[in-house]
């Protein structure tokens, strides 16, 4: 184990301030120099949201050594808020959002960067592509999200961006 992960720190990307993100990074993920120092390493995850937790585990492997570090994402890019129960930031807080899969590369601080297309992914699902809800990647909320509703549900954000674009 390279990596040594804290099971008390839960999911960081939905905890509501940067401070608490930040702060839960670091207590979540241990990594050991003398397995790291001078390694190739490829980080696999499910997603990159904000990119904040990514960018702080990329940099404490720099910092224990790592030579090279590759990402790949087992989705597509999160470009787009949910409104049906998964607490996703406004589309502006989403960094596939704002910016290029080379851009969000250099952003972390990796030597490559690679996402699952929406293809690849409905095929690795095996369902009808009809049956699956895909509005975080391609923006085609399957029910209409309620203004007033998203308002209430995400406070002050800006929660009902993406769709005011269709
Ligand atoms: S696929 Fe649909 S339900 Fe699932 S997280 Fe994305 S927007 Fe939400």
């Amino acid at each position: 184990m390279a990596v040594i992960r804290n099971h008390y720190v839960g999911r960081t990307f939905i905890q509501p301030t940067q401070s608490m993100r930040d702060f839960s990074v670091r207590v979540k993920l241990n990594p050991i120099r003398s397995f790291l120092k001078d390694k190739r390493v490829i980080i696999l995850d499910d997603s990159i949201i904000r990119g904040t937790t990514g960018r702080s585990r990329v940099k404490s492997l720099r910092e224990a050594g790592v030579k090279e570090i590759h990402m790949l994402i087992s989705c597509p890019p999160t470009r787009n808020p949910c409104y049906y129960g998964i607490d996703f930031p406004s589309g502006g807080e989403l960094i596939a959002n704002k910016k290029t899969v080379d851009e969000i590369r250099d952003y972390l601080g990796l030597d490559s960067l690679y996402y699952l297309s929406l293809e690849g992914l409905l095929e690795a699902c095996g369902g009808p592509p009809d049956g699956y809800c895909k509005a975080c990647f391609d923006g085609i909320y399957p029910v209409e999200p309620d203004k007033d509703f998203c308002k209430l549900l995400l406070g002050t954000r800006n929660a009902c961006q993406s769709t005011d674009k269709k």
